[in-house]
């Protein structure tokens, strides 16, 4: 975190210490090492409530710090069980940690690590797309904390190498996030296989009827951690829209991070081909650019975001599922290639600049059809967004353009109708992406992992039903 972002984390944050909270020195010195010298608001606000075994429901984004909000309490809690016996019976798993995404898990499972370093407490990590020996032997040798995606951890569960009926405390991280992609069905069965008696902490970026419902089924009594007004946008977010013609967006993209000079900033596509494209597009004009979705391996996914994070790729283009979660920091500038289809995806989007006090840019691009979308942000953000003139752009004419074989292609840059189907406001393309939503099915019993090709290549009809939150309300089975 940049010394800007801390700074203003710090001035906003009240003015309490790690040490106030009670927490043991081993992690304390965990937090020295990271640098950390005051807790983030989020921090300062959950850690004692988390503390006193309460159930919480969190509004925050990523990059609040609401991580080490949740697991500094968690390992705390934990130390009462600590040992350092070899006996895997000694150490069962006491805290699961469900995030939606294969990043979200492994950056979170990389910060308690971190944190619990000094303890003898185990964590491990989960996630499908990979072999599942290493996390079987893992597992198998005893750890504390799980940090899972729901499937995956399902995969565990059905070949009896993970048991949760010793976990004391859940936490859904981007709760919001896993019911947009489905794991519904895969949670409540989660739910339905740790002791009724245990502590619940619910973190989501925003609160839909559908996430209140989910948080009224499984916590009790919860205590809400609120950083930010859900659905808000940072003050110090300055927003702006360009118009431009459809087939000058990639163009537009391109002029705008020269003009600006940008070297580290997150462009957002609706669909994983128009993310390919404008990457590609990108790179052809001199622009270090990668794009990152869901029919990109976890390996190359892992690669374009180590290189962003090191300098070496200035440009990430990005899917909305396939950015959500990652921890980047530092991030001056967000653009909109398309308009999200969902409002809440737009502050989403955003709120991946400006974090934690910093001002950061956040442009998007619209076109003549983007009319309802807009209308639909501005009255989810309460404010009008500024449109101003695209200085020193001057499009190319179609006549100009190369022809480019791509654009033939069903599905390549679509109009605005022709994503959206028959109606504006039709499915999402990302949300139809399996590598990422794919529902819980069984491991084949072999142990082998399916390969990311295998998974990215099942049919559609892998689609996670929309099940009704309901079953969580008391219309499932009795156990
Ligand atoms: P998170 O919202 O949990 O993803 O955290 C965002 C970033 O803030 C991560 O890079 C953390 O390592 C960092 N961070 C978390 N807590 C603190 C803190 N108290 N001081 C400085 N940086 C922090």
């Amino acid at each position: 975190m940049s010394d800007t972002q801390l700074a203003s984390m710090q001035n906003a944050a009240p003015a309490v210490r790690f040490e106030d909270f009670g927490l043991s020195p081993d992690i304390l010195r965990a937090l020295a090492d990271q640098g950390y010298t005051h807790p983030t608001p989020i921090q300062a606000e959950a850690i004692p409530i988390v503390l006193q075994g309460r159930d919480v429901m969190g509004a925050a984004q990523t990059g609040t710090g609401k991580t080490a909000g949740f697991s500094l309490p968690i390992i705390q809690s934990l130390l009462e069980h600590a040992n350092t016996s070899a006996s895997p019976a000694r150490h069962p798993v006491r805290a699961l940690i469900l995030t939606p995404t294969r990043e979200l898990a492994d950056q979170v499972a990389d910060n308690v690590k971190a944190y619990s370093r000094h303890t003898p407490l185990r964590a491990t990590v989960v996630f499908g797309g990979v072999d599942m020996a290493p996390q079987t032997a893992a597992l198998r040798a005893g750890v504390e904390i799980v940090i899972a995606t729901p499937g995956r951890l399902l995969d565990h569960v059905q070949q009896k190498t993970l048991n949760l009926g010793q976990t004391q405390i859940l936490v859904m991280d981007e709760a919001d996030r896993m019911l947009d992609m489905g794991f519904l069905p895969d949670l409540q069965r989660i739910i339905n296989l740790l002791p009724k008696q245990r502590q619940n902490l619910m973190f989501s970026a925003t609160f839909s009827p559908d996430i209140k419902k989910l948080a009224a089924s499984f916590l009790q009594n919860p205590v809400t951690i609120e950083v930010a007004r859900s659905n808000a946008t940072a003050d110090n977010v300055t927003q702006v829209l360009y118009k431009v013609e459809e087939e000058a967006k990639r163009d537009a993209i391109a002029h705008i991070i020269r003009d600006r000079g940008l070297k580290q900033v997150i462009v957002f596509s609706n669909t994983k081909i128009g993310a390919s494209r404008l990457s590609r597009h990108l790179e052809k004009e001199g622009v270090k650019a990668s794009a990152i979705h869901g029919d990109k391996t976890q390996a190359e996914r892992m690669a374009a975001l180590e290189a962003f994070k090191q300098g070496t790729i200035e440009v990430l283009v990005a899917t909305d599922v396939a950015a959500r979660g990652l921890d980047i920091a530092e991030l001056p500038c967000v653009i909109n290639f398309d308009l999200p289809y969902n409002a809440e995806d737009y502050v989403h989007r955003i709120g991946r600049t400006g974090r934690a006090g910093a001002s950061g840019d956040a442009i998007s691009l619209y076109t003549d059809k983007d009319t309802r979308l807009l209308a639909d942000i501005e009255k989810l953000i309460k404010h009008n967004i500024a449109r101003l003139q695209l200085s020193g752009f001057v499009p190319q004419r179609s006549s100009e353009r190369r022809p480019r074989r791509d654009d033939s292609e069903s599905g390549a840059s679509p109009s605005r109708g022709a994503q959206y189907g028959r109606s504006a406001y039709g499915p999402r393309k990302e949300k139809v992406d399996p590598w990422f939503l794919k529902p819980y099915e069984p491991e084949p019993s072999t142990g082998h992992a399916e390969s990311d090709t295998a998974v990215a290549n099942k049919p559609a009809t892998t689609k996670p039903q929309k099940t009704k939150v309901a079953a969580l309300l008391g219309g499932t089975p009795k156990r």
